[in-house]
């Protein structure tokens, strides 16, 4: 590993800006004219955010939520895409104090899936209808860029009957360039990486000095040293719990902003999870973070960063994911397990976690077809869709939802065409029924055009001749 930084690699998290800016006073003015601001779909500031994260009064809240769920209908849409994650292995040489695989808990089981167990993983997946996975691994030198490649390469090539994984994304730790270089030749989609805190001490606290995760530069400067091996692809995030949460939320932010004004790309997506109880953990958590400012997080995220993704992780309850998802979550998991080798191996134990071989206990243990239900019950449509990703429309690009019409135009027909896949190989009666309900009703919508008629033509192509992946 080549542990120098990023050339010309700063520290731009500017801790006495942040909690400057986030001692202004609540001012209706300044949230009106910044939320204005916003709904024209234009980044904010570090001090518009903290305009935002500084409302404490309920009205004022409430146009604050309003919107958030505005701005994510016009640009997102109404469709939520769906993932699973798949956790590799638990071997870690750090000693993150909230995490059930750090080093010095002894009791933790640890493995690593062999070949043949990542084919059986994948192949449960894939008879469950995923497409879309994020692979999960502890720091290890045993998880070095080759291995990681292997493993993405061995998912990419699982089939069971018509399943496919079309997009892998990763989490791991940092890499140096040559590293990130390395997998993103294997065709990874998204690289996230999670800062944790993005306040110092807080940082020092809960990564012990002694530990290679101790280094908060190293982890600061990664997605910089992957952009410039070539990835335009990266996930961010912040586990709330560990400071106080309008820091974090301003610590995203200035990554974001960073990242756009040195490579012109922002993060692909942005993670918010919430410390969740896991084996061995005993924190007292001075900075929980409670469901309200939970959904004031997400609302600010959203308007701050309006074409950046934001992802919800099964670490939340079906509730909190219920209320919150409106106000700008773009993507989920759904059907998630998180002990290694689980996908496959405790098919009969479904929602029981043994916390002693997963990294923390989940909160959203339904399957992926009572989520889609659920989803299509609210009027949300579940998309598998990978088109940008697999025909290059990725980094830069994805500025091009700024341009007027292109939900319209490629992510609301992937993603009743990836739905429709779904329906007919995978869901139950029930789900089958709910979907075709939405999809008659999104067709309905739509007004008569060349895109629509496509559409409706590739329906009936995937219907009658089993036509499945043509993208728009
Ligand atoms: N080991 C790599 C690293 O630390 O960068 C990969 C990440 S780890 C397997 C995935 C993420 O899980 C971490 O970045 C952390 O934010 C989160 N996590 C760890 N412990 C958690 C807990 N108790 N509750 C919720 N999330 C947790
Ligand atoms: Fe290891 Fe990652 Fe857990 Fe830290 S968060 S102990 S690096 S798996």
């Amino acid at each position: 590993m080549d542990f120098s930084l990023t050339k010309g690699a700063k520290d731009f998290i500017d801790d006495a800006r942040i909690e400057k800016l986030l001692s202004q006073k609540e001012d209706a003015g300044k949230v009106k004219s910044v939320l204005e601001k916003s709904l024209e779909k234009q980044a904010l500031t570090l001090d518009e955010t903290a305009a935002l994260l500084v409302v404490e009064s309920p009205e004022l809240k409430e146009t604050v939520y309003e919107a958030a769920r505005k701005l994510k209908r016009e640009i997102y849409g109404n469709r939520i895409v769906l993932f699973a994650p798949l956790y590799i292995g638990n071997h870690c040489i750090n000693d993150c104090r909230y995490c059930g695989f750090r080093r010095s808990l002894k009791s933790a089981v640890r493995r690593t899936l062999s070949d043949e167990e990542l084919v059986q993983e994948v192949k449960e997946l894939e008879r469950e209808g995923h497409k879309r996975l994020i692979l999960v691994y502890g720091e290890s030198p045993e998880y070095s860029p080759e291995f990681i490649a292997h493993t993405v390469n061995v998912v990419y090539s699982t089939r069971e009957g018509h399943g496919e994984i079309r997009r892998v994304n990763i989490n791991a730790a940092p890499l140096d360039k040559e590293g990130f270089r390395i997998v993103k030749e294997a065709g990874i989609g998204t690289y996230q990486i999670f800062q944790e805190t993005y306040n110092k001490q807080a940082y020092a606290k809960y990564h012990p000095a002694n530990t290679r995760k101790a280094d908060y530069l190293w982890r600061l400067d990664a997605m910089d040293r992957a952009f410039e091996a070539g990835c335009d692809d990266m996930g961010i995030g912040a586990l709330f719990g560990l400071y106080h949460w309008r820091f974090e939320v301003m610590g995203l932010v200035s990554h974001a902003l960073h990242l756009q004004q040195r490579y012109q790309v922002g993060p692909h997506t942005i993670s918010f999870p919430r410390i969740q109880p896991a084996h061995g953990l005993d924190l007292d958590l001075e900075y929980q973070t409670t469901d309200e400012e939970f959904k004031q997080l997400v609302a600010v995220l959203r308007l701050a960063v309006p074409y950046t993704g934001l992802i919800m992780t099964a670490r939340e309850s079906a509730s909190v994911r219920d209320a919150v998802m409106q106000f700008g979550v773009s993507q989920i998991d759904a059907g998630t397990r998180l002990e290694i080798g689980a996908y496959h191996e405790k098919m009969s134990n479904k929602g029981m976690q043994d916390l002693e071989k997963e990294q923390f206990q989940i909160a959203d243990n339904r399957t992926l077809d009572e989520v889609i239900t659920w989803l299509m019950e609210q009027d949300f449509i579940p998309s598998f869709c990978t088109s940008c990703y697999r025909i290059g429309r990725t980094g830069e690009h994805f500025m091009e939802y700024a341009i007027p019409g292109f939900i319209g135009k490629y992510c609301t027909p992937n993603a009743l065409l990836t739905l429709s896949e779904y329906l007919m190989d995978y869901a139950s009666p029930r789900c089958r029924q709910e979907g075709k309900r939405l999809i008659e009703s999104e067709l309905a919508k739509m007004e008569d055009s060349p895109i629509k008629q496509q559409l409706c033509d590739r329906l009936k192509d995937l219907a009658e001749n089993g036509t499945r992946d043509r993208l728009f």
